[in-house]
């Protein structure tokens, strides 16, 4: 399959990986918008929201908790950060597997989009 993103799982490309579990990963976005701009996403190639099915949701859980751990571990606990999911494309979503972005380290825009 031609995703970037499993080839970066794979360690077919570089990733500057923060965490590797055996569900999920976090990775550095290649072109950071904030001062910290981690990718949490799963192993499991899903192209999006969209394509959840019942049992999976408990994965965006799973995933939420490691964006809060590394939240932690980079020292965004105190002053807060953003957690966003886009979707197709209106959502802008680019990659066409499923990641969250977590995004702190500066005052962020009070608008979402
Ligand atoms: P999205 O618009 O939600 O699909 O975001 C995809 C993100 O993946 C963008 O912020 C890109 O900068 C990021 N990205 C694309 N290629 C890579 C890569 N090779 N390594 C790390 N991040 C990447």
């Amino acid at each position: 399959m031609d995703c970037i993103f499993c080839k970066i799982i794979a360690g077919e490309i570089p990733g500057n990986f923060d965490y590797k579990g055996e569900e999920i990963v976090a990775f550095r976005d290649i072109q950071p918008v904030a001062p910290v701009h981690i990718l949490i996403v799963p192993r499991k190639h899903i192209t999006s929201l969209l394509d959840l099915k019942n049992q999976d949701f408990e994965l965006i859980g799973r995933m939420t908790k490691i964006a809060n751990e590394l939240a932690v571990k980079v020292g965004m606990s105190e002053k807060g950060y953003r957690l966003t999911i886009n979707c197709g494309k209106e959502g802008s979503q680019i990659v066409q597997h499923l990641h969250m972005h977590l995004l702190g380290g500066r005052q962020l825009s009070g608008r979402i989009g």
